[in-house]
């Protein structure tokens, strides 16, 4: 059976590199009706936070990568690292280090001075006395000889000479266990069978294969994903933009419009562009990972999230709408139904932050007329126009779009004058710009209360 894990160190947000090496663990796990885990990296106790963890798991649930099992806390696991690492010590697999750090300076300004590679000698592995004073650490014995080979579904074959590796230190000598101890323990009790995560810890993996082997495990199957990159080149970072998941969100994009993107970047089939969830678990393979760095493409993002927002479902995109009507102190009960206003906004808007500013005079009476707007729309010559909308509006009692156009059609027909002329400056006393939706409908949503206030507004 398939499981797969996203293991975050709670340091920071949720970045895009990390969401989607969840995405495709996710996939890859829904694809083959396999289990998705989520287990959280905190050992790191003076970098990890509650606000990240909280950051992360409020990620996951925006994106709707939802897991099957965990969080898993690696801090609430410290007595089964200490417990495997007794286990290897007492069959022999790993050994106390009194090893000062003066010593392991001297050996690496040694090293250094012949040109080698710094690397633990193994001096303490035949040490039988404790030495006084000093509280020991507990490395790992590395194989010496032979190679560890890792079949990865991106790099390929990777080959790791034993004799480059050398005993890494699994617990410090305060007991407490170190990263990559960590992981092996989890990866073997959580039986992850595909390891998919960042190509930054490839060269973790062939330690992590050594201590799973001599635990008597089978390893997983790895698949390491190349970094995205940002527009010019350069490894992505706050500097190009927003990185983190949530400021996507705040800044107006749909969730399945940054997974799509997500699973674009890296991967494809075809030349496919868009996919839905159900698409994408469909046709994901790990083994169709790019090999090569991806970069960024904030244009593309925005195009697709322009693509959802046309053709999401209303009351998806309302749910977000009125969040972000939310944040910009609306109360989205206080006018027409968010679905509604979707419905005649989403052409326009390429975001959600867009739509919802667009879409506040729906709810709430601005404050000043846009200057230009007013000028040219709100003066004596289109007084005329606004008073006799005015009078017909008021007697207007089937407050439907169709009885409203032809309200402004006989408006303009009366007075001889385009339907702009009539349509321009009903649109600036109503929403108080020149840019609306369709005036009619416009209108419909308002409501005849505040169409008719905001007309005696507009020409009091
Ligand atoms: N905690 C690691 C990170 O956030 C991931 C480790 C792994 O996936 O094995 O980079």
């Amino acid at each position: 059976t398939i499981r797969t894990r996203f293991a975050p160190s709670p340091t920071g947000y949720l970045h895009v590199g990390g969401a989607r090496t969840a995405l495709f663990s996710w996939l890859h796990a829904r694809k083959h009706g396999g289990t998705f885990i989520l287990r959280i990296e905190d050992t790191d106790l003076e970098r990890s936070t509650v606000e990240a963890v909280n950051a992360i798991l409020e990620g996951m649930t925006w994106l709707g990568l939802e897991y099957d099992e965990g969080p898993f806390y690696q801090t609430h696991r410290f007595e089964r690292y200490m417990a495997i690492a007794q286990q290897l010590l007492n069959e022999g697999k790993a050994y106390h280090c009194y090893c000062t750090k003066e010593e392991l300076d001297t050996l690496r300004a040694e090293q250094q001075a012949r040109k080698e590679k710094p690397r633990y000698d193994g001096r303490c592995r035949h040490r039988t006395a404790p030495r006084e004073g000093v509280q020991p650490v507990v490395r790992f014995c590395n194989p010496d000889e032979g190679e560890v080979v890792i079949e990865d579904f991106v790099r390929g074959r990777v080959v790791v000479k034993n004799s480059e590796l050398d005993d890494l230190i699994i617990l410090r000598s305060d007991g407490t266990p170190t990263y990559n101890f960590t992981v092996v323990v989890d990866d073997l009790d959580m039986q992850i069978s595909h390891v998919i995560r960042g190509d930054d810890h490839l060269n973790n993996t062939p330690r992590q294969i050594n201590i799973l082997k001599a635990l008597g495990a089978t390893p997983p199957k790895y698949a390491h994903v190349p970094m995205i990159l940002g527009p010019d080149g350069a490894k992505l970072s706050k500097r190009h933009g927003a990185v983190s998941v949530m400021q996507y969100r705040d800044e107006g994009y749909l969730p399945e419009a940054l997974i799509n993107y997500l699973v674009r970047l890296g991967w494809s089939h075809g030349d496919q562009e868009i996919f839905s969830v159900d698409e994408m678990i469909e046709l994901f393979d790990i083994s169709d990972i790019n090999h090569s760095a991806s970069a960024f493409n904030p244009e593309k993002l925005l195009w697709l999230n322009h693509h959802y927002i046309m053709h999401s479902d209303p009351l998806r995109i309302a749910h977000h709408l009125r969040w972000h009507l939310g944040q910009l102190d609306i109360d989205p009960t206080c006018g027409p139904d968010p679905v509604r206003v979707v419905e005649v906004q989403r052409e326009r808007c390429k975001t959600l932050v867009d739509m919802a500013k667009a879409s506040v005079f729906f709810y709430k009476e601005f404050e000043d007329y846009d200057e230009k707007g007013a000028a040219k729309n709100l003066n004596a010559n289109t007084l005329a126009a606004l008073q006799a909308l005015e009078t017909q509006l008021w007697a207007l009692g089937d407050w439907s779009r169709e009885a409203i156009h032809q309200v402004i059609v006989k408006t303009s027909e009366t007075l001889g004058v385009k339907m702009g002329s009539v349509a321009q400056p009903l649109r600036v006393a109503l929403s108080g710009s020149t840019v609306s939706p369709p005036i009619d409908v416009t209108l419909e949503l308002l409501g005849k209360d505040t169409t008719l206030s905001r007309v005696g507004r507009a020409i009091a």
